[in-house]
């Protein structure tokens, strides 16, 4: 049984998920603040975490960035404003998904079990990663790893988050292959109908700021104009 820890101070709300996700079989733990879901992070070790983002005292962004010392915990967003999706997406705090306020439950429950999923498939993964130089791609300098998820530029460690490594990859193993932002959605995220295109351009950013020598002027992910997105490196 999974057990997912929801960090959220709105009473009712906290309830609400976490009435909904004991209904699917989650063993569930929830706290109202951050340093008190930072303790439990620690004691319950959970296999996922729903995190709040404006939260009493310690914010989402603190939150998730000490868990993030730790663990790999995945971690679901929660934002109540529009404005904060990029920050979330966007910056190096860790978060793997976002969801904006209000959501519905069906659309949570959704979203929990395809990121339990997707780490069950990685570990299962690592697990059974053999040979993990037969799993290469390589484009110039730039080599991925997808047994290790690693990836080198010029024989130099690149970081990437764990959406933009599935990104890059998808691209990279298609190389010239032209991908719309919802087809790119569709392979990569698994579940379009419920998410919001503005992703994918946030990603591309990410993964451009980190492979690319002038990410203004990509030579390797590039835009086709209003088509989509392509791997030329
Ligand atoms: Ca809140």
């Amino acid at each position: 049984m999974a057990r997912v820890l929801i960090v959220e101070d709105e009473a009712s709300l906290a309830r609400t998920i976490a009435y909904n996700l004991r209904r699917q079989g989650y063993d569930v733990e929830t706290a109202s603040d951050g340093e008190r879901a930072l303790d439990l992070a620690n004691a319950t070790r959970p296999d996922m975490v729903v995190l709040d983002l404006m939260l009493p005292g310690m914010d989402g962004f603190e939150v998730c960035r000490q868990i993030r010392r730790t663990s790999a915990v995945p971690v679901l967003m929660l934002t109540a404003r529009d404005d904060e999706i990029d920050r979330v997406v966007g910056l190096e705090i860790g978060a793997d998904d976002y969801m904006t306020k209000p959501f519905s439950m069906r659309e949570l429950i959704a979203r929990v079990k395809a990121m339990l999923r997707r780490r069950e498939l990685l570990q299962e993964e690592i697990r059974h990663a053999g040979a993990p130089a037969r799993d290469t791609i390589e484009a110039g300098e730039l080599t991925l790893s997808r047994a290790t998820r690693q990836i080198t530029l010029r024989d130099q460690p690149i970081r990437l988050k764990p959406r933009e490594f599935d990104l890059l990859e998808f691209l990279m193993r298609n190389r010239e292959r032209v991908y719309s932002a919802e087809q790119l959605l569709e392979h990569v995220w698994g579940d379009s109908y419920t998410r919001d295109t503005r992703t994918v351009p946030v990603h591309v950013r990410g993964i451009r700021r980190k492979i690319e020598d002038d990410p203004s002027n990509p030579t390797r992910v590039e835009t086709v104009r209003g088509v989509g997105y392509r791997f030329v490196g």
